[in-house]
């Protein structure tokens, strides 16, 4: 496999391609095509010699839409095909404030979520940081023909993966987000299913995205059953991980909780989640479980309503996630999943 430009800062692409008699400002003009998804043919200031030298050693887009679907309230999913042929998913939605982008960050997903399309396969492979920003590249460039001035303006790490069990390259994708998308951490959520020494790394490497972290119940005991990384991450140690990254970086932590009939919604649960959520500042994301085909069910309105209350009696800051993209199979990895269904993948 090629070399891949969009795994490279600008500083770092600079020292690369110095080698091949590229000035500094050439490497400039190319950091600035790649980070608009353009591949070889069209940098049409770069001389053609160059360009034929760097073709060889390298590819200049990492990822590539090959399927997109519209939902009727504006969100785009999109499935990309990366160079070795593996496929994700991108989801893209609109709000009042602007753009938002969900990326993936690894092919599959090796944590088990009983309810979660994404990891049904466990892990193929972890995605480059070049390979995720391509991601938002090619939102982008969709962007420019379907809404024209508009861009990405924010970015969820909350698609397939799990993206602390692939730091590096996670770590990696945010810098390059801000330094090649103008997307600053401010705008940068990142979720996770409590991957406790990463979570305090994150924090000692001295990030400010926001730190969203996959709850589901407050329980140790159930939530295993439907997390298996429960096992080897309880609950306090999450909790007191999530306290050391608000310390550190000042920022409110998100517990995201998909809400599953006679599984997580009692008075009990509100109870155990209220004391969890005291002494520090968090907010709680209700996410209605968006059936994937497990034996797992959803909650109607009112029994979301119902939670939602009992939690703001308890004093808890909670809201009900509007859920977008019902009707062109929002959920992580349910796209892919039909695509290859219907192709023979
Ligand atoms: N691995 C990371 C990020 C990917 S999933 C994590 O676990 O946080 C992003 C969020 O969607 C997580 O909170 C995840 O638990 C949730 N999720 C996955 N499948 C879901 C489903 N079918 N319905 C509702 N939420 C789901």
């Amino acid at each position: 496999m090629k070399k891949l430009l969009t795994d490279y800062d600008k500083a770092s692409l600079a020292a690369e391609l110095a080698p091949l008699g590229a000035e500094r400002y050439r490497a400039e003009q190319i950091y600035g095509w790649i980070n608009r998804g353009t591949d070889f043919p069209e940098m049409s200031n770069v001389p053609k010699t160059l360009r034929g030298r760097l073709a060889e050693e390298y590819d200049a887009v990492g990822a590539a839409i090959i399927k997109e679907a519209v939902s009727r309230d504006g969100t785009v999913k999109f499935l990309f095909r990366l160079r070795d042929g593996s496929l994700i998913e991108g989801v893209l939605m609109k709000y009042k404030y602007g753009y938002t982008m969900c990326v993936s960050t690894q092919v599959g997903c090796r944590m088990g979520c009983a309810f979660c399309a994404s990891g049904k396969d466990g892990l193929f492979r972890n995605l480059t940081a070049g390979e995720m920003l391509g991601e938002v590249i090619c939102a982008n460039s969709y962007l420019e023909k379907k809404d024209p001035g508009a861009r990405v303006g924010n970015v969820v790490l909350m698609g397939s993966g799990e993206p602390l069990d692939n730091y590096e390259n996670v770590t990696a994708f945010i810098r390059l987000l801000t330094e090649g998308q103008g997307v600053g951490q401010r705008g940068i959520s990142l979720s996770t299913c409590g991957l406790t020494g990463n979570i305090r790394r994150l924090a000692d490497d001295g990030f400010s995205v926001t730190l969203c972290i996959s709850l589901h119940s407050p329980f140790d005991d159930k939530r295993v059953r439907v997390m298996p990384s429960g096992r080897s991450y309880k609950i306090s140690d999450i909790i007191a991980a999530a306290k050391y990254y608000f310390e550190k970086s000042g920022r409110r932590i998100i517990f995201e909780y998909a809400m599953m009939r006679g599984f997580n919604i009692s008075a009990a649960d509100a109870k155990a989640l209220a004391g969890l959520a005291k002494n520090f500042p968090c907010h709680v994301n209700l996410i209605p479980l968006n059936e994937t085909g497990s034996a797992l069910a959803g909650v109607n309105r009112r029994e979301a309503d119902g939670f939602l209350k009992m939690l703001a009696g308890l004093g808890v800051s909670a809201t009900i996630r509007r859920s977008l993209g019902e009707d062109i199979e929002g959920a992580c990895g349910q796209l892919k999943r039909k695509y290859t269904e219907n192709n023979g993948g």
